[in-house]
C-alpha cells in the first residue's frame, strides 16, 4: 500500500509523553503500511503558539531519532486557508457568529460529552452580512464573530482500524462549529482538514480524545471537495493505575524536562510503552524496538 500519514503537534507547548506515544504509532503504521511520513507543526492558532516549543518539537524528534520524509508548518499556508474559505462561502456554508461565550453556554443544550450544540442562533443575520462583505475590507469594522460552518443535517458514516464503525451526525454532536474564532485566528478543525486534502494524507493516526472530532472533519473535507476520507485509527491514551486518562497537569512534566534530567530515549520510550500497557515492566526500548512492538498491536 502506498499513502502518507502525518504526524502533528501543536506548539503551545513542549512535548510530553502523550505525543511521543502518538508519534510511536504514527511511525508503527507508516512501517506497516509502507507510508510516507509527514511532519506538521500546527501553529493555527498564533496567540497560543511559541517559536521555543517550535524548536522544541524538532530538537525531541531528532533527540530520539524519528525521521520524516516532509514537514510544513501552518502559518506559511494562511493563502491556502483564505481559498478554502471562500470556496466555503461560495456555497454559502458560512456565516458570522456573534454570541459570547457566555451566551453560547447559556442558549444552547449540551450533548452526552458536555460538549455545545450550536443551535444556530446566527445563521439567520447571514443576509446582513454578506451585503457587507461585498466590501471586504469593511469586515474589521464588524462586531467580533467567529465563522461557523453550516454542517450538514446527517449521518455519517466512518470505519476505525480499532474501534470500528461509528454513525455520527455532526449537527447532533457540535452542531455548525467555528472555523475562524473571533481573534480571526484558523480553528484546529479548519485547518487540518484543509491541510489533510492538500498535503494528500492517506492515513490518519491519532489519540482517541480526537475520535469525537471525525465526522465532523468528514462533513467539512467533503464540503472542501475531498474525494474520500482518509483510513482513520484512533489509539488508547496513557491512562494512570485506574484506567482513567492523564490530565494535563499530570502530563506537564515535558520529554525535554526528561532528558536535561539525564533520562535517555530508551527509557523514556520503555517507560511510555510501559504506561500505555503495551508491555509489562518499564524495560527500556530502542526506537526501533518500540516501533515493532507497536506495529505489531496495530
Ligand atoms: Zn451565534
Amino acid at each position: 500500500m502506498s499513502g502518507k500519514i502525518r504526524f502533528a503537534p501543536s506548539p503551545t507547548g513542549f512535548l510530553h509523553e502523550g505525543h511521543l506515544l502518538s508519534a510511536l504509532y504514527v511511525w508503527a503504521a507508516a512501517k506497516k503500511w509502507g507510508l510516507k511520513i509527514h511532519l506538521r507543526i500546527e501553529d493555527h492558532d498564533q496567540s497560543r503558539m511559541r517559536p521555543a516549543y517550535v524548536e522544541g518539537i524538532y530538537e525531541d524528534l531528532a533527540w530520539f531519532g524519528f525521521h520524516y520524509d516532509s514537514e510544513s508548518i501552518q502559518s506559511k499556508r494562511w493563502p491556502l486557508y483564505e481559498q478554502a474559505i471562500s470556496k466555503l462561502e461560495a456555497q454559502g456554508l458560512v456565516y458570522p457568529c456573534y454570541c459570547s461565550r457566555k451566551q453560547l453556554e447559556a442558549e444552547n443544550p449540551k450533548s452526552e460529552t458536555g460538549e455545545i450544540v450550536y443551535q444556530g442562533k446566527c445563521l439567520t443575520r447571514r443576509e446582513t452580512w454578506f451585503d457587507r462583505l461585498t466590501n471586504r475590507e469593511g469586515r474589521r469594522e464588524i462586531e467580533p464573530h467567529n465563522l461557523r460552518f453550516i454542517v450538514p443535517d446527517k449521518v455519517i458514516q466512518w470505519h476505525d482500524l480499532r474501534l470500528g464503525d461509528f454513525a455520527e451526525n455532526p449537527k447532533l454532536q457540535c452542531g455548525d462549529f467555528p472555523i475562524r474564532d473571533r481573534e480571526g485566528q484558523w480553528t484546529y478543525q479548519f485547518a487540518v482538514c484543509v491541510d489533510d486534502i492538500d498535503e494528500g494524507i492517506t492515513h490518519i493516526v491519532r489519540g482517541e480524545d480526537i475520535r469525537s472530532s471525525t465526522a465532523r472533519q468528514i462533513a467539512l473535507r467533503e464540503a472542501l471537495g475531498a474525494k474520500e476520507p482518509p483510513i482513520y485509527l484512533h489509539h488508547a491514551l496513557i491512562s494512570d493505575s485506574t484506567g482513567k486518562k492523564l490530565s494535563k497537569r499530570e502530563l506537564a512534566y515535558s520529554l525535554r524536562q526528561e532528558r536535561e534530567a539525564g533520562s535517555s530515549p530508551e527509557t523514556l520510550l520503555g517507560r511510555v510503552c510501559f504506561k500505555a500497557k503495551l508491555q509489562e515492566s518499564p524495560t527500556p526500548l530502542s526506537l526501533d524496538q518500540a516501533i515493532s512492538l507497536i506495529e505489531s498491536r496495530i
